[in-house]
């Protein structure tokens, strides 16, 4: 994407001058100030500086529009957040009226609201049965660093402190705090964090197309992957194990969705030796899978689920955890929990979060993703991607897809250069105003929920005409 540095064109100069949240400048202005002074996450700031950051000015519905006043479809909701689409008055107006009614008062001092009560109540109806306490944080990051604090408190409530090991999986994302780094399996991030949490130790992760070998099916692969647990468990001890952690089906890590047979034996593994078992909602959660939790789809219970991004489906920040009744019962029972953050509970966040929730609900968001749009989306991409010489497989339900690159799908060959080719396809969406986000060589899609089928037939589209161009490319078309 070539820039014109100086180019007049604004995608807010619709928006009237006294109601834009901040002046408006050139792309160029923005460009040369973001690099003067802001550091990204996850980024080359070099080369970022050098090639320059496109500047989102506005968004509504699922569409963005960037200071050049190019509109692109968002088939990312953000950073996998905002599932009610962008715009939404009711989570504005819930913000504005809680910040003049109560902006701030902490939870610590045998002190409550009434936003964290209300918004407390509603979780409770919204998750499955057994969950009907939550403890509140800023994000996902947090929320696990909450899941580690909460395991540790429980074992030593149950006389077990030797119980501290937490097993979690290569190729995992489970934030970026020093804890969810180091719960998290990604390489590049360990390798830049020399300071880790203790008695964190990983497995290898379910994904069939990239790491079965021989002629294993999905499923006894699926099974293979999940007795890894039992073995790592037997290793160490399983009285000092305290608890498995995975996002249900992995997110950053390439939308890996684990063979049908993997949870069931996870979680019959986890009972056998009485291992907490933690579900990693932060992106399955909030009805991206069409169930309003990811382990309904795959048929589990875990004990302690993390909630972020979708509880406010972004317009603030808010992480949660939400405990088992058997985990708070214990907690409850034994003392002070020595855990808290200033913002727990944040009023604001809360009241964002208690709209955003009754919207999923009460307009019937998350029911059609399970009924009719996250079928619909599926079922364009299979057809659309069936056979293609460079899609090896499609994983996905309701509405997170992940579209595997491979160089012979026939024979599950990858591409050597993985990585190169999903960058490659990703330059190719970005031009095409279609945000998709590849890691290595996967394609990846989770649009809002409230996207139409008009808008889901746009983003597959704009997917095949990057793939296609990928493949031509790379002279495999
Ligand atoms: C994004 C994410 C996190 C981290 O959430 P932050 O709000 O970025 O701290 C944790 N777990 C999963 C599965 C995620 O996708």
């Amino acid at each position: 994407m070539s820039y014109r540095i100086d180019a007049p064109a604004s995608a807010i100069e619709d928006i009237p001058t006294t109601l834009r949240a901040q002046p408006s400048r050139s792309t160029g202005e923005y460009r040369a100030l973001d690099a003067a002074h802001h550091i990204h996450p996850f980024s080359d700031m070099g080369s970022l500086n050098k090639a320059g950051s496109r500047v989102i000015v506005k968004a509504k519905g699922v569409y963005l529009w960037d200071s050049e006043g190019n509109k692109i479809i968002d088939g990312m909701a953000g950073l996998w957040c905002v599932n009610v689409g962008y715009g939404r008055k009711e989570l504005a107006e819930a913000g504005y009226r809680q910040m003049q009614e109560l902006p701030f008062y902490n939870t610590f001092f045998k002190t409550t609201h009434p936003p964290v009560i209300e918004l407390s109540t509603l979780l409770a109806q919204i998750t499955p049965a057994p969950f009907n306490h939550f403890f509140y944080c800023n994000s996902g990051s947090e929320g696990n660093d909450t899941v580690l604090r909460i395991v540790h408190q429980f074992w030593l409530t149950q006389g077990k402190p030797s119980k501290k090991v937490v097993i979690s999986r290569r190729n995992a994302y489970h934030g970026s705090t020093i804890a969810g780094g180091t719960l998290g399996g990604m390489g590049y991030m360990h390798e830049q964090m020399p300071s880790k949490v203790e008695n964190i130790v990983h497995i290898d992760q379910p994904y069939f197309y990239g790491e079965a070998e021989g002629n294993l099916t999905p499923e006894e692969f699926g099974l293979a992957r999940a007795q890894q647990l039992e073995a790592k468990i037997l290793e160490v001890g399983a009285q000092n194990v305290a608890a498995f952690i995975g996002e249900p089906f992995q997110g950053a890590g390439g939308v890996i969705f684990p063979p049908s047979t993997y949870w069931p034996e996870i979680q019959r593994i986890c009972r056998k030796y009485d291992v907490l078992l933690c579900a990693d909602e932060v992106i399955g959660g909030f009805g991206r899978t069409g169930e309003w939790f990811a382990h309904e789809h795959f048929g589990f219970e875990p004990d302690l689920i993390t909630m972020a991004k979708g509880l406010t489906s972004g317009y603030v920040p808010m992480g949660a955890v939400g405990l088992h009744d058997r985990i708070a019962k214990a907690l409850i029972e034994n003392g002070e929990f020595n855990h808290g953050l200033t913002y727990s509970g944040h009023p604001v966040a809360a009241a964002v979060a208690i709209a955003n929730l009754k919207l999923l609900r009460d307009e019937g968001i998350v029911a059609r993703v399970k009924s009719d749009t996250g079928p619909y989306f599926q079922q364009r991409l299979r057809e659309t991607f069936a056979n293609h010489p460079i899609v090896g497989d499609i994983a996905g339900t309701g509405l997170v897809a992940g579209l595997q690159l491979a160089e012979d799908p026939a024979t599950r060959k990858r591409f050597a250069n993985g990585g190169d080719v999903g960058t490659i396809c990703r330059d190719f969406c970005f031009n095409g105003n279609l945000i998709m986000r590849a890691t290595g060589d996967r394609m990846l899609l989770s649009p809002p929920l409230v996207v139409t089928h008009g808008e889901i037939d746009e983003i597959v589209s704009k997917a095949k005409h990057a793939v296609d161009a990928t493949a031509q490319q790379l002279g495999l078309s």
